[in-house]
């Protein structure tokens, strides 16, 4: 994207261009645009770099290694604002959802609302960032499908959940923890960063690779593309792609062994069947038993839950170096699913891990603010006819 477009987008009324969240190349356009000598760009990138991700600064004025000349131009014409936090939940294990507001497709327009969810656990921090407003696939089971898709966020947008998500932790060098920290002095509490929040990150490759490389710079917000996953709904086409440009670890949301059964559940499976999918799969670069690629199946009572679909998926994906993630179903007002029964799941978890899986079934964190990933759309948007109904329902079986 352009410095035009990126700062258009960030744009809204008469507020300033934000530089939060903009790569390196753009961060050096908007230098040049307020007058810096084409000489000095490089280096002055590199200190507003490490004032804006690793430090998290928020005013230019912090800035002590900037001249107070440089400062106060790039106070005039810009800001460091991030994403506006709409809404913050805070659930009792410490997971953590926030709506924030981003740019409308046009100047005028209404903002939009995304949604970035922190899970913390033991030994590390998960952040699942969203990738689009909305998303184009419409998989039967996942309440991002049924929302359109607005537009692509831009590598800033992505970057800036990041950001929020650190200063609303407290992540920053001079910051202080809020009380609530669950994870050990010293660690890290965003260690790691999914792509699964909304959207199909491989539908706007070219805004995730720029984000992914500004979160794992060692200079900045450095969270190593070894701790960064993209999870696909199975974009053949753009699979070797992401493993030689953005060199993240994958995810593939497969959820059904046979071909009938995923159209249904996930209607790109008509485009790219499983028998390319997992071709791509093994031909990810980068692919070994340190390497292993995420296969995500979530669990549907009656629909993908015997244990003769667990036999069927371990042999499915021999030869692949594989991690199988159970995810139990998250339900949402107006959905046809429920989640597995716990029995259930256990089978089929148990057959998984004689095969040799470690299958550490997802706990359903969260649930109480509506926060796993994949279950993401704006709460204000309007309820429909059918989801209204089914609250109705669902209040009377209460
Ligand atoms: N579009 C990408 C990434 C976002 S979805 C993809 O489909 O992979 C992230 C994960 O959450 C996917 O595996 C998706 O299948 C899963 N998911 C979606 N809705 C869900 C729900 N209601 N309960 C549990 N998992 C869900
Ligand atoms: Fe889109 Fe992923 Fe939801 Fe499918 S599961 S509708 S690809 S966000």
């Amino acid at each position: 994207m352009s410095l035009a477009a990126t700062l258009a987008t960030a744009e809204t009324a008469d507020q300033k261009p934000s530089l939060a969240g903009l790569d390196r190349a753009a961060l050096g356009e908007a230098l040049a645009a307020i007058g810096v000598p084409a000489d000095e760009l490089r280096m002055r990138v590199s200190q507003l770099w490490h004032w804006i991700y690793f430090r998290g600064a928020r005013d230019f004025f912090e800035m002590t290694s900037v001249s107070k000349t440089l400062r106060a131009a790039l106070a005039e014409r810009y800001t460091l604002v991030r994403p506006e936090v709409v809404a913050e939940q805070v659930s009792s294990d410490g997971t953590r959802k926030w709506l924030l507001r981003v740019a409308p497709e046009n100047p005028g327009e209404k903002p939009h609302e995304i949604e970035t969810v922190y899970i913390p656990e033991a030994d590390r921090g998960t952040l699942c960032v969203s990738s689009q407003i909305g998303c184009t696939l419409t998989c039967t089971f996942c309440h991002t499908g049924t929302q359109r898709l607005v537009r692509n966020l831009s590598a800033a947008e992505i970057v800036g959940q990041v950001m929020v998500a650190r200063d609303r932790l407290g992540e920053w060098p001079d910051a202080a923890r809020p009380q609530a920290a669950t994870l050990p002095d010293g660690a890290r509490m965003i260690s790691n960063i999914v792509f699964m929040g909304m959207g199909e990150p491989l539908y706007n490759f070219d805004n995730v690779k720029t984000a992914i490389e500004t979160i794992a710079d060692g200079e900045g917000l450095s969270i190593g593309k070894r701790r960064i996953t993209v999870s696909t709904s199975g974009v053949v086409p753009m699979i070797e792609p992401l493993g030689r440009e953005a060199g993240t670890m994958l995810a593939v949301s497969l959820h059904a062994v046979r071909d009938e059964l995923r159209e249904e559940l996930v209607p790109l499976n008509k485009k790219y069947p499983i028998a390319e999918l997992l071709e791509a799969c093994r031909n990810y670069p980068g692919v070994s038993n340190a390497k292993r690629i995420t296969f995500e199946y979530v669990m549907l009572k009656g629909v993908n839950d015997t244990p003769a679909d667990a036999k069927a998926l371990v042999k499915l994906l021999k030869g692949i170096p594989a991690k199988i993630n159970l995810i139990p179903f998250n339900p949402w007002p107006g959905t046809q699913y429920e989640c597995s029964d716990w029995e259930t799941i256990e089978r089929f978890s148990e057959i998984v891990f004689t095969a040799g899986y470690a299958s550490p079934v997802r706990t359903p964190r969260g649930r109480d603010i509506l926060a796993a990933c994949g279950q993401l759309k704006s709460e204000t948007q309007k309820l429909s006819a059918r989801e209204r109904m089914a609250l109705r329902a669902m209040a009377m079986t209460d």
